[in-house]
């Protein structure tokens, strides 16, 4: 499978401490990627470089012919490769539907904070029915992001990704502190919001890497220690004692 996303010799340094060291790394098109590691094998680092949140202290991200080390967030998510919202930039105020509508009308990170209230948002209301359905939250369209529970919150996160439309999706621990449930019904919203793009995850849950990634990266202390299928870095060894040493 080509890939659609690489990095080469790719680094961060904070204050002389390479958080990511010489990475390599080639996100096949139309599968899913998953990032893992012990903690502070600097994965949310790398995470935070691919989507122009850090610049790199050495090597280049590439999409397709577009260069994206270097270039701001907004840039890279107009090109094609988006990060889910965190929930910290969920307004308690708004409803889902006004966030989605927010996100289709290009208002990203801190030009949320220049919004106001705009009865051209409605405009979008087919859109952002369809995003709130994707995402199972067409009941809760009309109900304020603080009064969503953590999974339906997470779930929002998710359609306001999705309505760049990208074709590069990149997920930051999808179901990090969900109970068993969400994290069913997240890694069934994945399976259904993959189709026709790629997606790239860090994820710690190994039941949910193991039913969406195609392909595993395993990084420690900053470099790629194993790469491959699920079922082959879950037997090799040194990932193992990666894991045993968390
Ligand atoms: P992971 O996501 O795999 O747990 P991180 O990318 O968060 O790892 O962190 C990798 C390493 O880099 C850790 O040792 C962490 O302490 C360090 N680190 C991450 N961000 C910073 C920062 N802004 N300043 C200094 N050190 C950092």
């Amino acid at each position: 499978m080509a890939a659609v996303l690489r990095a080469r010799g790719l680094a961060k340094e904070f204050r002389g401490f390479r958080a990511v060291d010489d990475v390599d790394l080639d996100v096949p098109e139309g599968g899913v990627h998953a990032l893992v590691g012990p903690n502070g094998a600097g994965k949310t680092t790398l995470f935070n470089l691919l989507t122009g949140f850090l610049r790199p202290t050495a090597g280049r991200v590439t999409f397709g012919e577009h260069e994206l080390s270097g270039r701001p967030p907004e840039r890279i998510a107009r090109l094609g490769v988006a990060r889910s919202f965190q929930i910290t930039s969920l307004f308690a105020q708004l409803t889902a539907r006004e966030h989605v509508e927010l996100a289709l009308q290009g208002g990203t990170g801190l030009g949320w904070r220049f919004w106001r209230s705009d009865k051209r948002l409605g405009r979008f209301g087919d859109r952002a029915r369809d995003l709130l359905a994707q995402v199972r939250l067409a009941d809760l369209a009309d109900t304020r992001a603080g009064a969503l529970s953590y999974g339906h919150k997470r779930a929002l996160e998710l359609a306001l990704a999705l309505a760049l439309d990208p074709k590069v999706l990149l997920l930051d621990e999808p179901t990090a502190g969900m109970g068993a449930e969400d994290v069913d019904a997240t890694v069934e919203l994945i399976g259904r919001v993959r189709d026709g793009r790629t997606v790239v995850l860090v994820e710690h849950n190994m039941n949910v890497v193991a039913s969406l990634a195609d392909k595993v990266t395993v990084l420690q202390s900053g470099r790629v220690l194993a790469e491959g299928p699920y079922a082959e870095i879950r037997r090799d060894p040194r990932v193992v004692a990666a894991y045993l040493g968390d």
